[in-house]
Formats: structure tokens, C-alpha cells, sequence
């Protein structure tokens, strides 16, 4: 039985899809205006999990992952300015040409964590005439109002909004009166942003011209994809209170029904405890960490240490260790490759038994890599167990069986040293980077700087 934990419930359930033996899935997906960080790969490795962990229960998967390419403006609750003019004017291209480069960023960093691809991914950009037609649908049931600067939704209309994450409608203070030029209540959320001449991305609509509102993205792309109801949808911790708070609001008033079955989300990853985020400036991209030396795959390995449900501290000495555990694990199953000892079945289900509790609780895959951890290094060698490891590692996608070349070829000695150097040198620490240099270059190797990172090269 495969239990997960349901936001809205505020508990783990079993998961019991609509059709039997098929999962219809939606996960918010990045807004394209700058290169992502590991915090939000998080959000993508725990989907790339979940949706593992449902293949492994034999469940057919019709997954949708939006890209959000327009209207997501630098405050999650309508103010400020939209990300991708601000970033068009930052870096002097075209909102077409930054959403267009930072979508392939963001695509590679999937490929390079081997992240399991949904089968629809939608772009807002390509969905404008559906989402004025939901905004109509709600506007024709009375769930809308217009002011100056757009299409308001009207919250106090829907009597659910605040359940997934327990708002309290009336803490904020009184409702406004109907007729104000300003939203009638806090929560009240844009359908539709009136934007002035001088704005690149915009669209006609039956209200003005203007770009839609970010949470009638993902309602209108989940429903047109998906229909009327769904299984699961997932996204990071932070998008709880607003944007799937929104989402809810739009879904259920729109189709007169509960949409969505399941909310799963996705714990924070901190930097040095403290918080990561574009707008703070302390972001790595998987790109930077592979420049300074590390396998973007030991990062997959040192966020699927921890449930996706639990905060995450990342260090680069949490980092290290990572890497250092999976070059270990793939090592040991090398070892058990043509390993000629022979298993009980009965063994072999028991490890399979347990490996299956584990990652059916809630996707616990920390625990299921202890599993495989124990299993590897309890049992001679064995070609059962090499098997049943590649078996498991449909779960993680971690490549365990590649045999990294180029890994293996620089002895971790070397890393370390070269990862100390780099450290070094970000501190102006020139003598100890010059020290540590030559010791690298005693053992052989030589250290290539590059813009945000290194490499290292046999000389
Ligand atoms: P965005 O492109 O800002 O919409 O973010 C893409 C995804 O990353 C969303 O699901 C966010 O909730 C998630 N996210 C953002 N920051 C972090 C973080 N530090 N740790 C984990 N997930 C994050
Ligand atoms: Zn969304």
C-alpha cells in the first residue's frame, strides 16, 4: 500500500487514484527569468521521486509541468514588476529570448540529475486563449470583479479558501466595500493584469489588453491536460500559501468540485541555514557545482539522504561526503557484478519487502537507501544482488550502474584538495590557494580555472 502524505489533510494517506492503475499528476514548474539554484532542483528531484516510486507500483503516469514564461511578478501576491521584463531589461534581450535560453538551462539541469520527464510540459506563453475562457467561466458564476489595474478574483465568494493552509479569512481585517478602486479583500488575487503600452508580453483579452494572472496558469493548463479532476499535484513549500491557495479557489469554483486529490509539497533547502533564493544573491546552480568538481548526481544522492519533507542544510562538506557515499555504492555493486554467490529467494524478497516499505512510506527514501547500503555490503558478492540493486535504483535514478570514467579517474584525494583551493581562493586566501595548488600538481594533476568554477586535468 503506498501511503503519502497529503498537505490538505494534514496527514499520510493511502494513495487511491481516480482510474485504477493511472495517476494524473501536475507540478508547478520554474518561472524562466534566471538560471535555477539546487533549492529549486529540490522541487524537481522530488517530483522525479514520486513519479519513480508510482512506476514502481505499476501506476501509468500522465504528468504536466508547466513552464511559467509570463505574469509571475516579483511578489507572489500582485505587486512589484513581472520577472521576465524585469530580467529582459537586465540582461538588454527579449522576454521571448530569456524565457527561451533560461528553459533550456533549466532542461539540462534535469538531464544532468536524470530527473524523469512528465509527458506534457505547457507553456503559459501557449495557453493564453484557454486561460481568458476560464477566467470567463469564473466570471459568468460571479466569482470576479474588475478595478483599475485588472480582473480580481473575489475570495470571500468561495466559502474553502484558506484550508490547505489555514488561513483565517477574517484575521486580516474587514473586507473592503464592493465598488473601491483597490482589491475588496487582501486575499484577492489577479485573473488578469491591465499592463500600459510600453509592457513587451502582452495579449487582447475581453477586458483590455493585459497578461494573465500566474495561479490561472497552472488551473487552466492542469484542466485542460488533466480535465476535471486530479490525483496529485506537487510543488515547493513556499507556493502553499498563496499560489496553490489560488489554484484551489479557481479549480473548485470553476468546476463546482473538489479538482485536486492530493497536495504533496517539497521542504526548503537552506544555505548555511539561512534562507536561498534569487533575490538574496547566495544561489549555486547543479551547473556551478559540477564546474568546482562535483557530479551533479552526488547532489541528487545528498537530497534523497533526507525526506523531501524535511528541511535540507546545504554544505559543501555534506556535498563531499555525498559524493564520497556514491562513488562507495557504485563501487559495491561493481563488486557484486559477476559475483558468483547465490542468494535465497527468499533473502532477495525480504530485501525487495523492505525496500518497498520504505519508499511506499512517504517516499522515505533515506531509509531505502540504507536498505540498499546493508543489502550490498551483508551479502557476498553476488549477481542477484547486482541485480536487484539496478532494480532499486529505478527509485533513485542515480546511474548506479556507470561506471564513471572520469570520476574514478581523479582520486578523491585530489578533489578534496582542489575543492579546498577553490575555497581558498573565495576567501583571498592566496597563499594557502598557491600551497594547495602545488600539492594538486605534485600528484599529478593540474587545476583549470574557469568563470565560477574549476576543472581538473591530468598533466
Ligand atoms: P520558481 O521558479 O521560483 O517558481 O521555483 C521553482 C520551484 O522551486 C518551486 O516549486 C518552488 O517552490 C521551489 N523552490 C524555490 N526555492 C526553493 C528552495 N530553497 N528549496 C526547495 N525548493 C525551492
Ligand atoms: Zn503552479
Amino acid at each position: 500500500m503506498l501511503k503519502i502524505y497529503n498537505t490538505l489533510k494534514r496527514k499520510k494517506e493511502e494513495f487511491v487514484p481516480i482510474t485504477e492503475g493511472e495517476v494524473k499528476m501536475y507540478t508547478c514548474g520554474p518561472t524562466v527569468y534566471y538560471y535555477p539554484h539546487i533549492g529549486n532542483m529540490r522541487a524537481y528531484i522530488f517530483m522525479d521521486t514520486l513519479r519513480r516510486v508510482l512506476k514502481y507500483n505499476g501506476y501509468k503516469i500522465n504528468g504536466v509541468m508547466n513552464i511559467t514564461d509570463v505574469g509571475h511578478l516579483t511578489s507572489d501576491s500582485d505587486d512589484g514588476e513581472d520577472k521576465m521584463e524585469k530580467a529582459s531589461k537586465r540582461e538588454n534581450k527579449s522576454p521571448w529570448e530569456i524565457a527561451k535560453y533560461y528553459t533550456e538551462v533549466f532542461f539540462n539541469d534535469l538531464g544532468l540529475l536524470n530527473i524523469d520527464i512528465p509527458e506534457h510540459i505547457t507553456k503559459a506563453t501557449e495557453y493564453i486563449p484557454q486561460m481568458i475562457k476560464f477566467i470567463q467561466r469564473l466570471e459568468k458564476k460571479g466569482y470576479t470583479y474588475i478595478i483599475d489595474d485588472g480582473v480580481y478574483f473575489d475570495v470571500s465568494k468561495f466559502g474553502g479558501y484558506g484550508q490547505l493552509s489555514s488561513k483565517d479569512m477574517d484575521e486580516v481585517g474587514v473586507a473592503r466595500v464592493e465598488g473601491s478602486k483597490e482589491k475588496h479583500h487582501p486575499f484577492d488575487f489577479a485573473l488578469w493584469k491591465f499592463v500600459p503600452d510600453s509592457h513587451i508580453m502582452k495579449w487582447d483579452s475581453p477586458w483590455g489588453v493585459g497578461c494573465p494572472g500566474w495561479h490561472i496558469e497552472c488551473s487552466t493548463m492542469s484542466n485542460d491536460i488533466l480535465g476535471e479532476y486530479i490525483d496529485i499535484h506537487t510543488g515547493g513549500i513556499d507556493h502553499l500559501p498563496i499560489h496553490h491557495e489560488n489554484e484551489i479557489a479557481q479549480n473548485d469554483c470553476a468546476m463546482g468540485h473538489q479538482v485536486v486529490h492530493y497536495w504533496m509539497h517539497n521542504e526548503f533547502v537552506l544555505v548555511d541555514n539561512g534562507k536561498m533564493s534569487k533575490s538574496l544573491n547566495n544561489i549555486y546552480t547543479i551547473k556551478q557545482l559540477q564546474e568546482m568538481g562535483y557530479e551533479p548526481l552526488s547532489y541528487k544522492f545528498f537530497v534523497l539522504n533526507s525526506n523531501y519533507g524535511k528541511k535540507i542544510n546545504f554544505t559543501f562538506d555534506g556535498l563531499k561526503a555525498a559524493q564520497v557515499s556514491l562513488e562507495n555504492l557504485r563501487k559495491l555493486i561493481q563488486e557484486h557484478k559477476n559475483g558468483t554467490a547465490k542468494v535465497s529467494e527468499e533473502k532477495l524478497d525480504t530485501y525487495k519487502e523492505e525496500f518497498v516499505q520504505a519508499i511506499n512510506d512517504n517516499l522515505n527514501t533515506p531509509l531505502a537507501l540504507g536498505v540498499l547500503f546493508s543489502m550490498l555490503k551483508n551479502e557476498q558478492k553476488s549477481a542477484d544482488i547486482y541485480k536487484l540493486a539496478l532494480d532499486f535504483d529505478k527509485v533513485f535514478g542515480l546511474k548506479l550502474d556507470e561506471a564513471k570514467a572520469k570520476e574514478f579517474d581523479v582520486p578523491s584525494e585530489v578533489q578534496a584538495l582542489a575543492q579546498a583551493r577553490w575555497e581558498a581562493k573565495l576567501i583571498k586566501n592566496w597563499a594557502e590557494a598557491d600551497r594547495l595548488r602545488d600539492e594538486v600538481g605534485a600528484l599529478g594533476y593540474e587545476i583549470k580555472d574557469g568563470k565560477d568554477g574549476f576543472e581538473i586535468v591530468k598533466r
